[in-house]
């Protein structure tokens, strides 16, 4: 299996939508009484150039880079910082960084100039939750300039139709239930739904989680 390295450029994030309630950064800072609504960069922000003793990589070349998993690698109260995080994963071409929003429309505003039509070693995943945020994001998410895209249905909260976004350009579509004590439902129909709506459009999917409440 391919290595893996995860990069958390700033950590705190502020809930934007449906999927946001039970968040896991949030969760997560609680037991340790951290308020989550406050974004700073990290003690981490300069990893992926980060050189060992003998001006080595620490981070060797070929290794899948989960980037900004404690928070939105596009939430606003990271915008001082971000041009900065785009020179480090356009320097980084040897690695495949990998990054999930639910704040897709926000994408264009924060490509750095020399984007194009996307680096190579970039995969940007968009989350939809429900049938408003695939409505609202994936028509911005397909005309969005992105070499690699995924769908990301996590936490699942409803039956979701988005075939008609589905083809060639998605490259995958993950789902998966919310985790935690206070889960919402996810029900298998839901699932087994979006499997069928892969599957007519010969797109990969992947069923990761059922999460803490399902319902078979
Ligand atoms: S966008 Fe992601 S990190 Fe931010 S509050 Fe929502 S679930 Fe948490």
């Amino acid at each position: 299996m391919a290595r893996t390295e995860s990069w958390n450029p700033w950590h705190g994030c502020h809930k934007y939508s449906a999927g946001c309630l039970n968040c896991y950064v949030y969760r997560i800072d609680r037991l340790s009484g951290r308020d989550s609504s406050i974004v700073s960069k990290t003690a981490d922000f300069a990893k992926p150039v980060a050189l060992d003793r003998q001006g080595n990589y620490k981070i060797p070349s070929g290794v899948t880079v989960y980037t900004c998993f404690s928070s939105d690698f596009f939430v606003e109260e990271a915008d001082a910082w971000r041009e900065q995080a785009w020179e480090m994963i356009s320097t980084r071409r040897d690695l495949h960084f990998y990054i999930i929003t639910k704040r897709i429309c926000r994408f264009l505003q924060c490509i750095p100039s020399d984007w194009g039509f996307g680096y190579e070693n970039v995969t940007v995943g968009c989350t939809v939750e429900n049938q408003a945020a695939a409505d609202a994001r994936l028509p911005l998410f397909l005309e969005a300039p992105i070499r690699h895209r995924e769908i990301h249905c996590e936490p699942l909260l409803e039956k979701i139709q988005l075939e008609c976004w589905l083809g060639g350009w998605i490259e995958r579509l993950t789902v998966g239930g919310e985790s935690g004590e206070n889960a919402r439902v996810c029900e298998y129909a839901w699932v087994h739904s979006l499997r069928q709506q892969c599957a007519r459009r010969n797109v990969e999917f992947y069923f990761k989680q059922t999460g803490a409440n399902f319902r078979p």
